[in-house]
């Protein structure tokens, strides 16, 4: 009963946060100018989440319009992750592989206006990164992020000075914006400064000429917390990476702020600024996401749109995205926190589905990156594009053969790579007190193991493991598994229970 009265206490909360954000004055004819940002980070899907109920750019882009009628000096920043990873991002169209196509696009016609870099955008290739830029309607900010030859992209801006003119005294408030990137993904075509040190270049150059600094960023929150401890000038800090949402007061009481990932909520911060004082009181809200906000139609026909095209693709690689394989009475967990640090009912139903080509095999393997949904898929119906939003990527599944010696020393590197997408996942493997037993007994470096594996693992380009690939005397790939598709496997493990 308590349990019950608890839920539907929190709806009644979240419908009155987002009514009250959305009409309470944010104008107040108190001689201060006042600016409202809508702030999000690391978006991969265009649709809702968690089966629909969380979630969706078509609800943001309503609450947007809200907010700019309540308030017309609205700005929205995104704290970076948007071109990859995601199952649509993987369709393929006109030739070529969508890659964020459907993401900017989606975001242009949301009227974003400001973004700065995630580490994801860098898991496209050169070419399909710059063609993403060229398509962008919004405005980049980065501070610390160059191309190959160490100089700033053309079109991306190191710091923006934004002017917000106050029509009834003529005064003017002066936010001034610079951006930054952890330095994660070191493709070849991108260069990185250090952050803290491009954060006091850009924190000098807009000294005189702002009343107000905003920090655009998409950093571990421990650098985050460093950066507005050694800044006391930043006034405001805008973040993403960490997927989950986080309001910090850190260096000078200072709002850090992050939403959860895809938007399944956001931040809303009214920036009150006093021309007399030159202060600036700072008031964020918690926003989240949900279908309380109803969807904006001409950003869902866009998203339509996108999906529709993916979907044709899926369907031209032998899935029918829409066919129901299973009602599950369970949530099957797929949340990156949780499948880079352990196993949950997720890793253990793909473990199990590798090993279904391969009755003889002793054990199954595979990297916890190739799981990139990061989310939950709540009980009820599995759809066949649920499977491929869990593994965009798919893959074969191939049959090894592996000397105890060497299994012994994959397995610890994989425990050693906890919290990375680096770390193993694995079937019929299990630790007891730091030795490892196979099908429940101990692992025996003797042995020669038949391992089932998927081919990215198997291809000694995974990090810390790049010993593991063909031509290695104590690995043998002894079944190519040409016909195999790990994701149909899944969907074949799903149908059998
Ligand atoms: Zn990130």
């Amino acid at each position: 009963m308590r349990k019950i009265f608890a839920g539907w206490l929190s709806v009644i909360l979240v419908a009155v946060l987002t009514a009250c954000v959305a009409t309470s004055p944010a104008h107040i004819d108190d001689g201060r100018i006042h600016v409202t940002i809508l702030h999000f980070n690391d978006i991969y899907e265009i649709t809702p989440v968690s089966g629909g109920k969380e979630g969706g750019i078509a609800r943001v882009a309503t609450l947007r319009k809200q907010l700019l009628a309540r308030n017309p000096n609205t700005i929205t920043t995104l704290g970076g992750d948007l071109f990859s990873p995601s199952a649509i991002g993987t369709a393929q169209y006109q030739g070529e592989q969508l890659a964020g196509r459907q993401m900017v696009d989606v975001l242009n016609h949301f009227a974003l206006d400001y973004a700065t870099f995630g580490n994801h955008e860098f898991d496209l290739k050169e070419q399909q990164f710059n063609q993403r830029l060229l398509e962008t309607q919004f405005t980049w900010i980065s501070s610390n992020v160059f191309a190959a030859d160490g100089q700033p992209y053309t079109s991306v801006k190191q710091h923006l000075v934004i002017p917000v003119v106050d029509k009834k005294s003529g005064k003017t408030f002066r936010i001034g914006m610079f951006g930054l990137t952890l330095p994660a993904n070191q493709s070849g075509y991108v260069r990185y400064s250090d952050p803290l040190t491009a954060a006091n270049e850009q924190i000098a150059q807009l000294g005189g000429q702002t009343d107000f600094i905003i920090a655009l960023t998409h950093q571990a929150i421990d650098d985050d917390v460093e950066l507005l401890e050694k800044f006391p000038q930043i006034g405001l800090l805008l973040g993403g990476h960490e997927h989950v949402n986080y309001q910090n007061w850190r260096g000078n009481f200072t709002p850090l702020l992050k939403g959860d990932a895809n938007v399944r909520s956001v931040y809303v911060v009214d920036l009150h600024f006093d021309p007399q004082t030159g202060k600036t009181e700072v008031k964020p809200t918690f926003v989240p996401i949900s279908g309380s906000l109803a969807e904006d139609v001409a950003v869902k026909i866009v998203v339509d749109k996108w999906m529709a095209i993916a979907f044709d693709a899926f369907r031209q690689q032998g899935f029918e995205p829409e066919a129901v394989i299973t009602n599950t009475s369970e949530a099957l967990d797929g949340l990156e926190s949780n499948v880079r640090t352990r196993k949950t009912n997720l890793t253990e139903l793909i473990a199990k589905s590798l090993l279904r080509p391969y009755p003889e095999a002793d054990l199954s393997l595979y990297n916890s990156g190739s799981i990139r949904i990061d989310d939950v898929l709540p009980p009820g119906q599995i759809t066949v594009y649920d499977i491929i939003r869990v593994l965009p990527f798919g893959g074969k599944v191939q049959l090894a053969e592996i000397k105890g010696e060497l299994l012994l020393k994959v397995l610890n590197q994989g425990i050693a790579n906890t919290g990375s997408g680096d770390f193993l996942q694995s079937a019929n493997t299990r630790r007891v007190g730091g030795a490892w037993e196979i099908n429940d007994t101990a692992l025996d470096p003797k042995k020669t193991y038949r391992l089932a594996i998927n081919d990215f693992l198997a291809s000694g380009r995974e990090h810390g493991l790049d010993y593991l690939k063909p031509g290695t005397p104590d690995f043998v790939i002894v079944n190519a598994g040409n016909n195999t598709d790990i994701r149909q496997l899944v969907i074949e493990q799903l149908k059998s229970h």
